[in-house]
């Protein structure tokens, strides 16, 4: 999330004087309001909040795929600047016609569910995230194609044709 816009205003009832741009709220009170929150948080407002984010999560898988991908794309330096309409969410991976599954977290490296997750592949990988350089395919497809260049990977298919 972006860095929220403050200024410095008049003060509140606490005497804060640093205000948020966007509803004038006080910075601080915002902030120890939150704090309150997490610290007298009872296991059943945990539990109802992880449930519906779980919620959210399901009803919005394409925006929680989305998000993710922003995610890593920061973490390499990538802008990205896709939003649901921009990327074409196939049930499944044009390289390999496995079943995408949009559900399923994509961490557990290896796992046999993680192949099935999505993964934004880009045409041109100088590019950045921007609409029409970004497909979705399987995170296996993905996988096999991030490690090894097309010649290598012809050469295991025809090894695996001939020694298995
Ligand atoms: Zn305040």
């Amino acid at each position: 999330m972006a860095k929220a816009e403050t200024y410095e205003g008049g003060p509140c009832a606490k005497g804060h004087t640093l205000r948020y741009v966007k509803g004038r709220g006080c910075v601080e009170c915002r902030r120890d309001k939150g704090r309150g929150k997490r610290m007298f948080a009872t296991p059943e407002y945990s539990a109802a909040l992880r449930a519906s984010h779980r919620r959210w999560k399901e009803n919005n898988l394409k925006e929680y795929r989305l998000r993710g991908s922003k995610v890593n794309a920061r973490r390499g330096g990538w802008d990205h600047t896709l939003s649901v309409d921009d990327v074409f969410w196939p049930t499944h991976c044009p390289i390999l016609g496995i079943a995408l599954d949009y559900s399923v977290g994509s961490r557990n490296k290896g796992g046999p569910a993680t192949m099935a997750a999505p993964s934004f592949d880009r045409k041109d990988p100088t590019k950045a995230y921007i609409k029409g350089n970004v497909q979705i395919v399987s995170m296996r497809a993905n996988t096999i194609k991030s490690n090894a260049t097309p010649e290598q990977v012809a050469r295991v298919a025809e090894w695996m044709r001939v020694f298995s």
